[in-house]
């Protein structure tokens, strides 16, 4: 958990553009196919702003490739594995032997985002919903990893997500590709709300979680004002509000649609999932009823 989330309204900060990026994507570094400079072509090809490089176990910044896109330096850690994503290579921890939560712990402390990867992943999950109740003070999970669409699991883990939220533990949602080689780079990601494209701004809406995911819905406009939840895309067609445990407590159809918390107890949190066209979907960080 980072201190620095406006839990009521992550999207408090706003920002003039934004931006998408992969927090997840493997290069022959590590066991991908592709080169470090042949994925960063790929993203920019697909117009991202924003990319990390997170080979298992190995902390890299994007191996000196010249690129406009902003390179946070990240690492896949195990031993379940997590992503974490910095602002300064040296500041990312990788002690061999450290257990899960140790590898949180000293990575939070040094301010990196720690993200737990595709809970759902296998048949025995990567992550149970005990095991994730269990470790404390990262900065999020991954609710959709699009590489566990062609592996056995599911990508999906915003059950999950309630599960937490619903328990009173705060923590962000990722969305991200895990890319491995060719076919994998889909277009499901992070989108940041910034004011500037340069690393620092970036970081620092991710830490704060002034973004959403995305996977073919495309967000306009989110904030909340007093206790009225907003939200603006380009092409949703059904948008539901979703609460505490998983429950679904409206749904609009078209392409806006808002939500006013109740004076009784109906739920700490609501979250936003914008539907589109077949597959498509977009998924908003939990607005909290209350500061704390
Ligand atoms: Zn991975």
């Amino acid at each position: 958990m980072s201190p620095a989330i406006n839990w009521r309204n992550p999207y408090a900060a706003g920002g003039r553009f934004w931006l998408k990026g992969n927090l997840h994507t493997h290069t022959t570094c590590s066991d991908g196919r592709l080169s470090p400079e042949e994925v960063i072509r790929i993203y920019e090809r697909m117009g991202y702003g924003f990319l990390s490089i997170t080979d298992h176990g190995r902390v890299s910044s994007g191996n000196g490739v010249a690129t406009e896109l902003a390179l946070l330096p990240g690492a896949e850690l195990g031993p379940r594995h997590m992503c974490v994503i910095g602002l300064d290579p040296a500041r990312i921890a990788n002690r061999a032997g450290d257990s899960s939560q140790q590898r949180i712990t000293r990575n939070v402390k040094r301010r990196n985002i720690v993200i737990l990867n595709h809970p759902d992943w296998q048949a025995r999950e990567h992550y149970t919903i005990d095991e994730l109740k269990a470790l404390s003070g990262y900065t999020g999970i991954e609710i959709y990893n699009s590489v566990i669409e062609r592996l056995a699991g599911s990508p999906l883990s915003t059950a999950k997500w309630d599960r937490l939220l619903g328990s009173g533990m705060r923590v962000l949602g990722f969305a991200t590709q895990d890319a491995h080689r060719a076919g994998d780079h889909l277009d499901c990601c992070c989108v940041v709300r910034v004011n500037r494209s340069s690393r620092a701004a970036v970081f620092n809406a991710l830490a704060r979680g002034n973004f959403y995911c995305y996977y073919g819905v495309a967000i306009t406009d989110i904030g909340r004002r007093r206790d009225r939840v907003f939200v603006a895309t380009e092409n949703a067609t059904l948008i539901r509000f979703v609460g505490k445990d998983g429950k679904i407590l409206a749904k609009t159809r078209g392409q806006s649609a808002e939500y006013t918390f109740g004076k009784g107890t109906d739920t700490d949190y609501v979250r936003i999932e914008c539907l589109g066209t077949g597959e498509e979907i977009s998924w908003s960080q939990p607005f909290f009823r209350a500061a704390v």
